[in-house]
């Protein structure tokens, strides 16, 4: 079984070059998302304590099952830990065998950068050229990167609670060509945005857009609400916008319309990407993604991975089970 750790994984970004990557995985998830009807689908296992949730995000296409365990504690950073950690597998359906074992910290960041700029490149209104971000922590440079590779912006209008961390994004990519200007409050961030990313982490129901910063026209990627209790649009915006979620039923329990009603309408994402309904009709329309993150995005991860290091030297072989020299006899590896 192939095994990628972190340091492949960085080696392979920075080889590959990372809007090279994320180009590339936008694709297999818009392959992926246009075959929705092919997928095994659940709402993710949710494993909630005070401090944060363990998930387990399952899915398979009949050739290929995937799974990610992730974390969510919005309290780590005060033990120097990450509010977010991930590993998965990719397996062979046909005899079950797993075939890749993953880091998948980086490969989330990867594939929920990607799959934000992918949406918006559906939903965002044309001509879109400045994009706020509140909340510059882990995610936001990914955010920063797949919104250029994809709808070439650049120009990013930084806000977080904590000005060091729009600092330490501001340093991360001051070489990287993009025009950053950090914001003293998210109501500065936001004005003459096109598009509003929304990537902060707070267990609990915060108000990070109120309705009166979200003008006409304007497209909004909102990644951080993905848990019971954890919002952050206030609900009025999503009365006058056009709501695009991944997969309806988790939506419903983790994302930003589990404070609408339950006939509150939304449209899933394969449809739009299927061309079997509408995205933005307006230019003047409010359109929200409602991102949580669906096992289907991680499956996309793995299996573009899978792909791209075959043969290469961006992985171990890990022995997590051993070749018998009869396939019955498992004792005879002690003896
Ligand atoms: P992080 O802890 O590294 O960064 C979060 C940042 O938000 C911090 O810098 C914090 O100071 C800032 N923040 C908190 N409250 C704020 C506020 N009111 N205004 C402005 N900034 C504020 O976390 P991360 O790894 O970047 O993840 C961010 C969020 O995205 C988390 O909630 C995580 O669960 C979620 N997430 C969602 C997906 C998805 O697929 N939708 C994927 C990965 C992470």
């Amino acid at each position: 079984m192939k095994y990628t750790g972190v340091n492949n994984m960085v080696r392979f970004i920075k080889d590959h070059g990372i809007e090279t990557v994320i180009t590339e995985l936008a694709q297999y998830l818009e392959h992926d998302f246009k075959r929705w009807e092919e997928f095994d689908k659940t709402p993710r296992y949710a494993s909630h304590s005070k401090g944060g949730v363990i998930e387990l995000m399952p899915t398979s296409d009949g050739q290929q099952f995937g799974f990610k365990y992730v974390n969510g504690h919005p309290g780590n950073y005060k033990k120097d830990l990450q509010t977010v950690i991930a590993f998965g597998v990719l397996s062979e359906v046909e005899t079950g065998y797993p075939i890749l074992f993953s880091e998948m910290t980086i490969a989330t960041a990867l594939r929920t950068a990607a799959m934000s700029a992918l949406v918006a490149k559906y939903l965002a209104k044309e001509g879109s050229k400045t994009m706020a971000m509140i909340g510059n922590g882990c995610q936001a440079e990914f955010q920063a990167h797949a919104f250029r590779a994809l709808l070439g912006i650049d120009e990013l209008r930084l806000y977080d609670i904590d000005k060091s961390v729009s600092e330490k994004m501001v340093k991360n990519l001051e070489t990287h060509g993009f025009n950053m200007s950090i914001c003293n409050s998210s109501q500065e961030a936001v004005k003459r945005a096109d598009i509003i990313t929304t990537c902060t982490a707070d267990k609990k129901n915060a108000t990070i857009l109120s309705d009166n910063m979200v003008g006409a026209g304007v497209h909004i990627n909102a990644i951080g609400g993905d848990c019971p209790g954890k919002t952050e649009l206030h609900a009025d915006i999503l009365s006058r916008a056009k709501v695009f979620v991944e997969y309806e039923e988790q939506s419903r329990i983790e994302g930003e319309i589990q404070q609408m009603p339950e006939d509150f309408e939304v449209t899933e994402l394969w449809q739009i990407f299927s061309g079997e309904k509408q995205g933005r009709a307006l230019e003047s329309d409010i359109t929200v993604f409602d991102s949580v993150g669906f096992a289907v995005e991680d499956f996309s991860i793995l299996r573009y991975l899978n792909d791209k290091i075959d043969s290469t030297d961006y992985y171990e072989e890990l022995d997590l089970f051993g070749t018998l020299d009869d396939s019955r006899n498992l004792f005879g590896l002690l003896t």
